[in-house]
This record gives structure tokens, sequence and C-alpha cells, in this order.
């Protein structure tokens, strides 16, 4: 429907319809007007499945939902790097929302895994923004090419679920654009999302739901964001306050309570129609844009759906370890030691909870292969944290006897979900010591595990073989099982990093918060930013992962050695598959500022792209870099900028497996000016040629003629302080101190000196 049609319909509607349509019709509807024809639209969760509820709604993943197909979680997703296959899965998510008449998709959720115990960070896609938002745009892109829409959720800052509702998150303005916002910013501006969710908690005391800044200055009017904002569900605090900031539609229905609220403000002048007008326009174009695109022929074929989501897990499955040990050979006896390998764990609790037609595990997966060579112990049970020791002995029995055994352990279904956070980054102790007592009788132990953010493992010395399955969806049993008879080369890397303990992670000092607020303390320094800056030793870095083919890398080219930051670097490298099997490797690129003013990461992910090479093949990958490869936010103009100077361009297999680095220089374009005080320093001042020039003019005398207090101990203390300590210790003098030192000026003369130096700033 054209827009002139749509404002013809508003302008038919009344003040109380209107109201209504900002608001659910019940759980899962937006609100019909039959009198003017206008259709309802379902929503649904989202984000790695269909969670559709016909009645009996819930936002928690309790109640019944249609039979569908869960894909692998986030967590995974994001560790394929493959926005191919990420497209492909929105595609097919797309094709089953046509098919089940749902208008939107409840994600993808681009939160950032700050730390490695938010309970919901199985949802979540990384700790780096680029993975997010590069991963979520395909995703978006691909769903939406079917005419569905999704809802990039949890716009802001909901990286923890204890008091999610109505945490205070206290995060400063650089850290929220480099990390926070930067996640959802590439995938507004790139997939063009038909929604957005806003989230339930508050940013520095206001929250999202009413946050203008973020709802509108920064969402419509910096990023071009054109669709609805939906409140998350149960997140309006104030109706009309959220509405005024650019909150549109409240979700689920608040059975007309609000709606009456916002008739009122309309009517007693505190609210201007138009801001209503436009939500329901913007409410509007987004049913349409469903109604009229609507795919009569979809249908949602579960089987050839479970065969999509095999083919995603078979990327989202990270080769940690492998000590000569996989991939196995069928026809050997392997042990398939855990309750995982029966029924594993491929999805977390909450709203993202899909009801499954089928599950694979690796057992399933096995039969299937016609192996029958594999024998199965349960080894520990995942309802409660106890050692059943007649469980572990028959483990034990059983791994002993076979060439090799495999362990399906990872973490329970009570310690990840929606709506709590985890206690602590350990798996259950029955698990650990499973793992513990096969190795010590097994030389050939591999350890498949199934969780949706990082474990301690305590026992990763003792075991060959280390898999991170991530929550691999329904299919996962399939795709380890290929995995690790080699049928499928592992290909993902880990989107986060594995550090060796909780406590070395950067958010570990501030937490989860103290009361009702939490402190992100450690600013931009989220995941690898930290680790890298602290030389800190990890279990597994961000970007590794392990492949059964070698890569090598060469010709590292840039098209240019120096540049303006208005301009592009063209950056090619080469890369060989140096093995005898055909393989897929995530060629990344860092951008590390060598000499910066501004306190900034070691080195930062700024593309990333996966590559399939036959044995001995090689192919050139190509990235092309702007200005924000660059540049860092600066909060004195309150934008991105570039510091003048050499970066190094680094080409690598992981975080912290560069293979090829060179320099360009970038020149800024951008001055920013520099505002002096009576409370300069002089060495700040000494850093800009022309203003030293004319301070030295005037306070010379004080500053460094005869009666200045370090001249005074005579030739003895001369000889003690040379010109650069001299410098040295003049650096952090305030412009007001000559002064006070005897320099024969007064505080107007020194004003006057600082009027003249930001004269010349203009
Ligand atoms: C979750 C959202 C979800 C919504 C609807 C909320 O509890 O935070 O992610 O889309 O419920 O189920």
């Amino acid at each position: 429907m054209t827009k002139e049609k749509i404002k013809d319909l508003i302008a038919k509607m009344t003040l109380e319809e209107k109201a209504a349509m900002c608001s659910g019709a019940d759980f899962w509807h937006t609100e019909s007007c039959e009198r003017l024809g206008i259709p309802a639209s379902m929503v649904s969760d989202g984000p790695h499945g269909l969670r559709k509820q016909d009645d009996k709604a819930d936002h928690l993943g309790v109640n019944e939902s249609i039979k569908a197909v869960c894909f692998p979680a986030g967590c995974g997703t994001a560790a394929s790097f493959n926005r191919d296959l990420l497209y492909h899965m929105g595609e097919t998510l797309g094709n089953e929302c046509q098919a089940e008449g749902v208008s939107v998709i409840l994600g993808p959720a681009v939160n950032i895994k700050r730390s490695p115990l938010c309970g919901r960070n199985f949802e979540y896609y990384s700790e780096d923004p680029l993975v997010a938002s590069e991963i979520a745009g395909s995703l978006i892109r691909g769903v939406q090419s079917k005419h569905v829409g999704t809802s990039l959720k949890h716009f802001l800052a909901n990286n923890q679920e204890t008091r999610r509702m109505s945490v205070d998150e206290i995060i400063d303005e650089r850290t929220l654009n480099e990390i926070y916002l930067a996640a959802f910013e590439g995938a507004v501006k790139k997939a063009k999302p038909w929604t957005v969710m806003c989230s339930y908690n508050r940013i520095n005391g206001t929250y999202t739901a009413a946050h203008h800044k973020y709802l509108t200055e920064t969402l419509r009017d910096k990023w071009g964001f054109d669709g609805y904002v939906m409140s998350d569900w149960g997140a309006v605090n104030d109706r009309v306050e959220d509405l005024k900031a650019g909150l549109d539609l409240e979700m689920p229905s608040s059975m007309g309570v609000n709606d009456q609220l916002i008739v009122e403000a309309v009517q007693n002048g505190t609210l201007e129609e138009q801001v209503l007008d436009t939500a329901v326009e913007r409410i509007l174009n987004i049913v349409y844009r469903y109604n009229e695109n609507r795919d009569t022929e979809a249908v949602f074929d579960l089987d050839h759906d479970h065969e999509v989501a095999k083919k995603v897990a078979e990327e989202t499955i990270v080769l940690l370890k492998n000590e000569n040990v996989l991939p196995l050979t069928e026809g050997e006896e392997i042990a398939f030691i855990g309750k995982y390998a029966k029924k594993p764990r491929y999805q977390g609790g909450g709203s993202s909870h899909i009801n499954s037609h089928k599950i694979t595990g690796a057992l399933d997966a096995a039969e299937a292969a016609g192996n029958t060579h594999i024998v199965y112990a349960q080894g520990f049970d995942d309802k409660e944290d106890k050692t059943d020791e007649v469980l572990l002995a028959e483990a034990v029995e059983t791994a002993k006897k076979a060439k090799a055994a495999v362990i399906f352990a990872g973490l329970p279904d009570a310690f990840e979900s929606e709506g709590f956070d985890r206690k602590h980054m350990r798996m259950p102790n029955c698990q650990n010591e499973l793992i513990e007592r096969v190795a010590a009788v097994q030389p050939n132990t591999i350890v498949v595990l199934h969780n949706g953010a990082p474990v301690e493992m305590p026992w990763a010395d003792r075991v060959k073989g280390i898999l991170e399955a991530y929550l691999g969806g329904q299919a996962v049993g399939g795709a380890e099982y290929d995995i690790l008879f080699g049928k499928v080369n592992p290909s993902a890397k880990l989107p986060e990093t594995f550090p060796k303990q909780l406590e070395d992670n950067p958010s570990y000092l501030a937490g989860f918060g103290e009361g009702d607020h939490v402190e992100y303390r450690e600013g931009i320094f989220v995941g690898y930013r930290y680790y890298d800056k602290k030389k800190m030793d990890v279990l597994f870095p961000f970007g590794y992962g392990l492949s059964y083919t070698t890569f090598a890398y060469s010709n590292l080219r840039l098209d240019k050695k120096t540049m303006k930051d208005t301009e592009e670097l063209t950056v090619s490298v080469d890369v060989t598959n140096t093995g005898d099997r055909a393989g897929k490797e995530v060629v990344q690129l860092y951008v590390a500022d060598k000499e910066s003013t501004v306190i900034r990461p070691v080195k930062e992910l700024r593309d990333f792209v996966k590559i399939e090479l036959a044995p001995g093949e090689t192919k050139t990958v190509t990235f092309t870099l702007g200005k924000r490869a660059f540049a860092y936010y600066d909060v004195q103009i309150h934008d991105w900028q570039v510091e003048t100077g050499e970066f190094e361009i680094l080409i690598g297999a992981s975080s912290r497996d560069i293979a090829l680095r060179d320099t360009v220089t970038v020149e800024s374009t951008v001055k920013i000016p520099f505002h002096y005080t009576t409370d300069t320093t002089m060495g700040d001042i000494m850093s800009r040629p022309e203003a030293w020039k004319l301070v030295q003019s005037v306070l010379s005398k004080g500053m460094f003629g005869q009666g200045s207090e370090v001249n005074e101990g005579g030739d003895a203390a001369k000889e003690a302080i040379s010109d650069e300590m001299n410098a040295a210790m003049l650096q952090y003098m305030p412009l007001r101190g000559p002064v006070s030192f005897g320099g024969g000026v007064s505080m107007a003369d020194v004003q006057k000196l600082v009027d003249r130096l930001n004269a010349m700033e203009k």
C-alpha cells in the first residue's frame, strides 16, 4: 500500500482506534480495525526457529507451540563466520513464517557477550560488535528476502538477566558507541530490519523504552531506521513518554489500559496527535508490507528444514584441540560416553525454546550411517550435579575397551536460560570427574561440548581432542557424527574468548552489579580487546578454530601506503590450502593503531571472510576498509575520529595467530579544536608547535629564566637535571603555574594568553 493510502487510512481513524493500534491485540498480534479493513498481523519468537503459539501464550517458552525446527542458536551460528550460510538459514525461517502466517520473527539478538555468565549468551553472537552485526545482518537479509520482517533485539545493552527488567546499566558514551551500539548499527544500516525490539533495562538512568536519544536520535536520525520499534514483552513503563521517545508498538496487549493513557494525553494536550499518527503509520507500513507480499504457496517442510539445520550445524562446531586423534575411522570400536550422545543439549531455555519435531543425537546419526561399532554408556545424569558411581564405572569400562572415547558433555538446561544468569563458569562436577576418569584409562579421549558460552576446562591438557558444539539445534548429532568421522571438515571459529577462569574476564570485578545498577567499568575492553591489552594467556582465543587441513597466508598487498580518512584502502591476501582435504577458512583482518594519544585496544577485528579451498588451491581475498576501520568514537565531537598516524593491517587465522602485517598511514581530515584553559598543561601545548611558540614568547621568563625553582640548586643541580628531564618535569605544569612560581605574570596575563590560544584554533 502506498504511503499516501496509509496516511488516508490514518486520517479516517478515530483517536481511540489509533491508540489501540499502538499496542498488541493479544500476546502475539497487532491490532486490527475491522471498520477500515485493517488486518491484524502476527509476530512470533525467534530467533533460531519458529515458536508460534496458538493459545496459552507465554514469553518464556513454557507453554506449547507448534512443531517446528530448531536451528543452531546464535552462539553457534556466529561461530560459522559464514554470511551466506546465515542468509540461507534466514531464507528458510522466512519461508516457514510465510507458511505459518507470521509477519515478523522476533530476532536476531545482537547483545554483546560481555560476561561468560549471562544466561542468554546462547542466543547472542559474540563479544565483538562486528561479528554480531554481520551475522545478524545476513540472517535479517535472508528472512526479509521472503517478505517477512525481523525484530533486531534487545536494543540496547541487555547483556545480563540479573534484574533485567529494571537494572540501570551505567555505560560511558565511547563504550556504548564502540561496543554496544555498534552491534546494532551495522545490522540496521546494512540489512534494514523491519522492526527493532527495545530492551527492558535502563541505560544511564533512563529505560530504553523511554530513551529518545537511542530510539529516535540514534536509531532513526543517525542510522536511517524506518520500521517500527516494539517493546520487549512488558518493557513499557510510561506509555506516553515511551511513545514520545520513539517506541511505536507496545507488546503484548495492556488490555486497553495504556491505550487510554494515550487518548487522554492527546485530549489534554500533553501528547501531540502527530506523534501518535507517526507511530501508527510506521506500524501499518510493516503490516501491509507483509500482507501484500503473502506467499500462499509456502509450505513448512519440517524434514527439509531439519536438513538445513544440519548443514548450518556443520559450520558451527569449533575444533578446539586435535592431537592426531581426529577424524575417527568408521569400523573401529568407538565409545560414545555421556547423556548428550543420546539426548543432545541443543537449545537454551526461555522465549527462544522451540518445540522440535525431531532431534538427532550423535548415536542416532551413527545408527543412520550404519555404524555398528559404537558402544554407549550414559556416564552422568544432568538432572542434578551428583556423581553416579554406577554410571561412572560403566563409562570407564566401556571407554577402556574401545579404540577411542568421545564424551558428549556440557551445561545442563538448568545452568543456562533466559531469566537468570549463571553463577559460575564451571561444568557440573560430575561431568568433570567423568572426563578425568575416562581420560585416565583411555589415551584417545575426545570431549564434545554443548553449551552456549565459555566453560572452564580443568581437564583440557589430559584429553586429545575437544569440539565445541555450542547449542547446535535439533540436527546437531548428525553434524557431530560427520565431523568426528571426517565426512565434514570443521570450519568454525570462536566468536568469543574462552578465558582460563572466570576471574580473568574483564567484567568480573563489577559483575552484574550492586543493587539495581551495574557499572561497565571495563569500558571498551570487552573480550579480546581486554585479554590482548593485558597480554593474558587464555584457554582459547577469539577467532580460533582448527581444521583437518592447513592453510597458508601469503602476498599481502595494500593498494596505498598513505591515505586520507575519506578514502578507502583495498587489502588483498592469498590463502592456500596446504593440506590434502578440502576445507573452509575464516580469514580475519584486524587493524591496530600503532601510536595513539587515545587509549585503544591493541587491535580490533575490522572484517572477515570465509572461503572454501580444495587441496592445493589458492584464492585471493580482498577487503575494503573505510574510515570506521581506523576510527575511535570521540566524545568531544560525538563522532568517529581517526587520529593521524600509522596503522597496522593484520591478517590472521585467529586473534592470536597473525600471519601477515603491513602498515598504512592515515591522515585525518577532521581537526578537533583544542580548547585551552588556565589548567592546560605545558606538555599538551608542546605537541602543538605554533601554540608552544606563543606560550614561550609570553612566559619564557618565569618558566625558563632566573629564579625558577628548577635552577635554584645552582650548577650541581643543572648537571643532575638534563634538558629532557627539565622538559619532562615541565610537561605537567599548568599554564597558570608561572603565576605562583615567580614568573612575573599575573592570572589576568595567563587568561589573556588562553584567549589568544583559543583564537588560534578557530
Ligand atoms: C524476551 C524476548 C522475546 C519476548 C517474546 C521476552 O521475554 O526477552 O526476546 O522475544 O519475550 O516472547
